[in-house]
């Protein structure tokens, strides 16, 4: 294998082996851009070397030479003589950008004979600028002794003689480079004169910085492999420290932050490399280069503009200027912010660079997310001080007082206060706490906790499952290692990473209303999957339509037994000693149902929602607090004792296992009857009014096919008599099931003969699979993902290999037996971009998520087609 590439030798498409930058350089060397000269030492040689380091001696080593022996001849100069004299810099450069990660080693070459020499070639101040540089640079790259050490020196010269390092006379540059070596001396190394001894030296340290702690650290977070290496790049240096005619800088063809299409960048005059960033001297915007140099202004121009169509992205560029001479010496596509990600992707394809496709693909879905919810001020947040990280439940940024009680929540924000309600997990009782909160922060449970939940169907942010915290909701204070705080202290909460922290963090919410709705129609044109909504709240539903919801994918109608009133009817009901206390309680809840349901197929209007049949277990609706047991028998006009009997009975061990679903459908059919007469009752009163509504019942957790005959089958009898009673003709209505158990995948064919329609509720399924409770999931993942028994939380991204390949067997069976049957998934995965692409592959029709993740479900069901 070649171990070496000259610049005209690669091109853009081998940035595994030239590293971004090298084969950038290449790349735009082949475009006949002014790059200086230079060769690539390849990403193969880091990794051969880091083997084993004898490769460098025996295999590495001649090529370098001949290398620079064919630079020399190409630039005309030389590496080692005292005439002519060649100086190359030594650019580290691996195939993903790693900021910072590696440095760069400018003037390689020079020493205490050839500085002389370059001295008389240019002047004294120059050459020894340029050497200085290379001492402080070469000592810390390659023997770690920190750049700071040797401004410490300079500075004491420059007081000690009372002036500027750009006044010295020969002698006194001698000075200081005399006290730099010294400063090798005593870090028991010497600084090498032979310029070969160098390169090579440089060469080896850069190799070596790929597995530096920093280095590693990074790639850990950004999930680069280990195993690619960096490459080397040796260019002939150019020189923006010659005078007052050159000069250095960077810039963005586009401004990164709001991505307009303006040259955004700065420069410096008379400067080296790194002066621009390092912030010694204030560098001036790239606009006025117009008027001082204008001839390089105009060929930077002609360049930059040139770059952009040729990669057709936003570059970020950087070049020198060497005695008037622009030289480009670096070229990358610009990172950038969620704003300007999205308007640079409408923009390019405006401007027909790129196809409406390609712009689709150029935008991530979490920066979809990013543009509809807050985020800190990233300046900001890298002084803030972080105590604790939990699951990123729900995205967003958001600073409040910690309150540890919903009434609190509701307490402090009638005073206007903002609060981030703080609890160890949270119930349907806290939900008018909630919906008042900045933020949700849970100590306890998983992904699709209750608060987790929740909060991403109202778009709150949320962090759950941060196990640090010891919240004693009592005492009022929530304990993280050396903090403890209390109610009324502010924090702030991070939704999107999971992070805590203390004190108020700004907060930007970008807009950019109407170039997200341009984007989304696009991808609404490509998609094939459909993005339906988990929403059952008239706000949720009304957010989900506004989100472009194209229908709702789980309506689930536990809320219309809680709030007091109901909540009472239902305890009547389950309580009830006879049979007129059940009437009376079903009774009432069906006017209340009646009224919901009515309200909430207005507002969907003719779009498809699906209403799932009630599911939780009967005990979450009882009261288990001594005093509310004892009201609440007051209210039922019961013994207290006879109603503590009653609720003891019903308490269940595992109550996710439990009495719930269809079973419950099955031994108490009334409140699924119940149920459907409302919505029918809703229905046809909306068809009069001349609405068309077609109803999507959906039956819970079956398992066994006698299961949902039995149910269906009284359905369908309450349906008709229903239709009767109004006389009125039948509608066509919809009756299907949600497949959330192993078994259920498994005999999905015969499910299929009786229901109309599936739903894949992911949430239950993954649990029912793994035996995880979703509840108690944040208690171990986070130690699974770091010893790397799990990747993935599986609530969060679908398994595709256990509860993936469920699906799939119950996709194919069921369209066996129905071959258009519609097929959803209504789980917290079918927001996930990952697992969307999956559910594209294995044929689902639609995916259904909470309101606030549509608008990225939409553009990951465009991206999971292209
Ligand atoms: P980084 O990856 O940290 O940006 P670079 O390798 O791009 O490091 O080098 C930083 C800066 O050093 C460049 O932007 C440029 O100003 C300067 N530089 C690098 N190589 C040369 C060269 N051959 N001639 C002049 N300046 C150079
Ligand atoms: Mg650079
Ligand atoms: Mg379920």
């Amino acid at each position: 294998r070649k171990l070496i590439y000259t610049f005209n030798e690669g091109r853009s498409e081998n940035k595994d082996l030239l590293g971004g930058k090298g084969a950038n350089l290449a790349e735009m060397t082949h475009l006949g851009l002014p790059v200086p000269q230079g060769f690539t030492i390849t990403t193969e040689c880091c990794m051969n070397y880091l083997d084993d380091a004898a490769f460098f001696e025996e295999q590495l080593k001649v090529e370098v030479l001949k290398a620079i022996q064919n630079l020399e001849s190409e630039t005309g100069k030389s590496f080692t003589s005292e005439e002519n004299i060649l100086l190359v810099s030594v650019r580290s450069g691996a195939a993903f950008s790693m900021p910072g990660m590696m440095d760069t080693i400018l003037n390689l070459g020079l020493n205490d004979l050839r500085v002389q020499a370059f001295a008389k070639l240019t002047n004294v101040n120059f050459a020894f600028d340029c050497y200085r540089r290379l001492l402080q640079m070469f000592g810390d790259v390659v023997y770690g002794i920190h750049k700071e050490q040797f401004n410490v020196l300079l500075h004491q010269t420059e007081s000690r003689l009372n002036k500027k390092v750009t006044d010295f006379n020969e002698a006194e540059h001698l000075d200081v480079i005399e006290l730099y070596k010294n400063l090798f001396l005593k870090n028991k190394v010497a600084f090498p004169q032979d310029p070969m001894e160098q390169l090579f030296e440089a060469t080896k340290a850069v190799f070596k910085s790929w597995n530096n702690q920093r280095a590693k650290v990074y790639r850990d977070l950004h999930h680069i492999p280990h195993h690619l290496g960096t490459a080397v790049n040796v260019q002939s240096m150019v020189f923006g420290n010659s005078g007052e005619e050159s000069g250095t800088g960077v810039v963005f063809t586009r401004n990164p932050s709001v991505g307009e299409n303006k040259l955004f960048g700065e420069f410096l005059i008379n400067a080296q490399g790194e002066d621009v960033v390092a912030g010694i001297r204030t560098p001036e915007p790239i606009e006025t280069l117009q008027a001082i140099l204008p001839e390089a202004y105009n060929d930077f121009i002609k360049y930059s503009h040139k770059l952009e169509q040729h990669y057709k992205d936003m570059q970020d560029i950087e070049f020198t200027i060497e005695n008037g001479k622009l030289y480009i010496l670096q070229t990358r596509n610009g990172k950038r912010t969620a704003k300007a990600t999205l308007k640079i992707a409408l923009d390019l394809a405006a401007e027909g660079l790129i196809s409406k496709k390609e712009a689709i693909m150029r935008v991530s879905p979490e920066v979809i997310d990013q543009l509809i919810h807050p985020v800190f001020d990233t300046k900001k947040l890298t002084t803030a001080e972080a105590f604790a990280a939990g699951l990123p439940a729900s995205p967003g940024a958001a600073t409040g007082s910690i309150v540890f009680t919903a009434e609190k929540a509701k307490e402090y924000t009638a005073l206007g206060k903002k609060v981030i309600l703080v609890r160890q997990e949270t119930s349907p009782e806290d939900i008018e706490g909630m919906v008042v909160s900045e933020a949700i922060v849970t100590s306890r449970g998983g992904m699709t906790s209750h608060a987790a939940v929740v909060a991403r169907g109202m778009g709150t942010c949320c962090v759950t499952g941060c196990e640090a915290l010891t919240v004693n909701e009592a005492a009022k204070t929530v304990l993280c290692g050396n903090h403890t705080l209390t109610e009324g202290d502010t924090i702030s909460v991070d939704g999107s990473t999971g992070s805590l922290y203390l004190g108020e963090i700004p907060t930007i919410v970008p807009e950019n209303d109407q170039s997200l709705q341009q984007l989304l129609t696009w991808a609404d044109e490509c998609a094939e999957l459909k993005v339906r909504a988990n929403a059952e709240t008239l706000q949720d539903l009304q957010t989900a339509i506004d989100f472009g919801a194209t229908g709702i994918g789980l309506a689930r109608t536990e809320h219309m037994f809680f709030g007091e009133e109901r909540v009472l009817e239902m305890r009547r009901l389950i309580l009830a000693k006879d049979e007129q206390e059940v009437q009376f309680a079903l009774n009432k809840l069906l006017s209340f149902q009646q009224e919901d349901f009515y309200q909430m197929l207005k507002t969907v209007q003719d779009k498809p929602m699906v209403i799932r049949l009630l599911d939780p277990p009967m005990h979450e609706f009882l009261p288990h607090d001594t005093n509310e047991i004892k009201s609440l028998a007051e209210q039922l006009n019961r013994y207290p004792s006879a109603v503590e009997k009653q609720i003891e009975k019903l308490q269940e061990t595992n109550p996710m296992l439990g009495h719930r679903g269809c079973r419950l459908g099955i031994t108490e059919p009334r409140i699924y009857q119940m149920q459907v007469k409302a919505i029918f009752n809703s229905a046809i009163q909306l068809a009069k009014e001349g609405l068309t509504v077609c109803p999507e019942i959906m039956v819970p957790l079956i398992s066994e096919k006698e299961e949902l005959d039995y149910i269906k089958n009284f359905l369908t009898e309450t349906i008709a008599a229903t239709f009767k009673e109004h006389q009125i003709e039948p509608f066509p209505y919809e009756i299907g099931t949600m497949i959330e158990l192993p078994r259920a995948c498994i005999i999905a064919d015969q499910l299929a003969e009786n229901a109309d329609f599936f739903s894949f509720g992911t949430n239950d399924l993954t649990q029912m699979t793994f035996g995880f409770s979703r509840d108690d999931i944040g208690k171990f993942i986070n130690i699974y993902k770091e010893k790397q028994i799990m990747q993935q939380d599986p609530f969060q991204v679908l398994d595709q290999s256990g509860v993936g390949e469920l699906i799939k067997l119950a996709v194919s069976k069921a369209r066996q037996t129905k071959e258009n049957m519609m097929i959803g998934i209504c789980g917290e995965v079918g927001g996930n971009p990952d697992s969307i692409a999956f559910f594209q592959q294995i044929g689902i029709d639609y995916v259904s998520c909470s309101p606030y993740r549509i608008p990225a479900a939409r553009l990951a069901v465009a991206q999971a087609v292209l």
